[in-house]
């Protein structure tokens, strides 16, 4: 049985030790409660992937600026993921599972990571906390954002209380998030690139914020309170396929600026890049059930590759190691949040959301 690292303090000299550094403490994830006032615990969680150094950036100022000798204002319960990958600066290691799939729900439950983070789930569980966010980092220029997995009003005023955008999504499955969202209101933050300080400044009043809240309400939110995306595709770029940025004879020539679509909403006819040659389908842009839905989304035929629909990405990014390892970017459109809230807690998932949204032609 793999062992769950639980203290109830922190490791000496912990709160100095960047994220790379972690790991002469940390040989492993770790779930660290502290006591506050308020016994109910908000749990965070950092690094799960190694290189997004902003959510323990922000956990370690917060703890050594505010709280080194005052009580904290609300119990914390705080997991650090992945300080193996964190010494490397990487989002993990190559014989390493991506550790933010590996929660209950996903199909990794069997894992190392999956057993531990059963363990951190079902210990959280018992704890109900009060809130539950994760923090990452992304590579591209992006907007800070929260993602939740329930369009409930407590998760949409958690969100809310980090960024105006959220975003809605159920794939990937087995993520923190969504293991978490069984139980209690839950967000994933997206704080923008790594070592940018507004990104850790922003995440550290989040963290006060919820820490001082006695609860997340749960009265409704009014649309113009909010812009809600629904996560509904993934674009990928297959491993045999050549991609560059710009004026390059690569067989797909990106655009130089590519990121700067992000979470713009984009008309038919937007070209994303240039063609040349390879294969005649140069992306897979799969739906949330897996299908391929390419054709719905693009057309190759002018040596472009092209919208044929208004979509909007995020998470484009220009580093290429992202692209081939995780993907190019997800393809979102708005919703309206009173059309798809969920009214009752038998209505785990909202179905309706799930079939009126689902791009509808099959792809042939
Ligand atoms: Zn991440």
């Amino acid at each position: 049985m793999v062992k769950l690292t639980e203290l109830d303090h922190l490791p000496d000299g912990l709160l100095e030790r960047p994220a790379s550094a972690l790991h002469h403490s940390l040989d492993g994830p770790a779930l660290i409660h502290l006591e506050g006032r308020n016994k109910q615990p908000l749990f965070v969680s950092v690094l799960q992937h190694g290189n997004e150094v902003t959510g323990w950036e922000a956990v370690r100022r917060l703890l050594k600026s505010h709280y080194e000798f005052d009580e904290l204002p609300r119990s914390l319960s705080i997991l650090i993921g992945n300080t193996r990958a964190a010494r490397h600066r990487l989002r993990r290691l190559d014989d390493q599972l991506d550790y933010n799939r590996c929660w209950p729900g996903g199909q990794h439950e069997d894992s190392e990571p999956g057993k531990l983070f059963r363990q951190v789930t079902d210990r959280m569980r018992s704890l109900s906390p009060i809130a539950s966010m994760d923090i990452h980092n992304n590579t591209g220029l992006n907007p800070h954002y929260a993602a939740i997995n329930r369009v409930r009003p407590e998760f949409l005023r958690l969100a809310t209380t980090f960024s105006s955008k959220v975003v809605f999504f159920t794939t990937p499955l087995g993520t923190q998030s969504m293991a978490f969202s069984k139980f209690c209101p839950s967000t994933t933050l997206e704080c923008g690139q790594a070592g940018a300080v507004h990104g850790t400044d922003h995440s550290i009043g989040f963290l006060e914020a919820c820490m001082h809240k006695t609860a997340i309400p749960t009265t409704p939110m009014d649309a113009n309170e909010v812009h809600l995306f629904h996560m509904v595709a993934t674009v990928r770029v297959p491993d045999d396929v050549l991609i560059g940025f710009g004026n390059v004879p690569t067989e797909i020539a990106f655009r130089e600026n590519l990121d700067v679509l992000n979470f713009q909403e984009l008309p038919a006819g937007i070209s994303l890049g240039d063609i040349n040659g390879g294969p005649p389908q140069p992306l897979l842009v799969t739906d949330i059930d897996g299908n391929d839905v390419t054709c719905q989304y693009f057309r190759f035929d002018r040596d472009q590759i092209e919208t044929i629909r208004t979509t909007m990405p995020s998470m484009l990014t220009l580093d290429r190691r992202v692209i081939y390892q995780d993907c190019l970017c997800y393809l979102m459109e708005r919703i309206n949040v009173a059309d798809h809230v969920e009214i009752s807690d038998r209505d785990p998932l909202p179905e309706s959301l799930r079939r009126s949204d689902r791009p509808g032609e099959p792809c042939i």
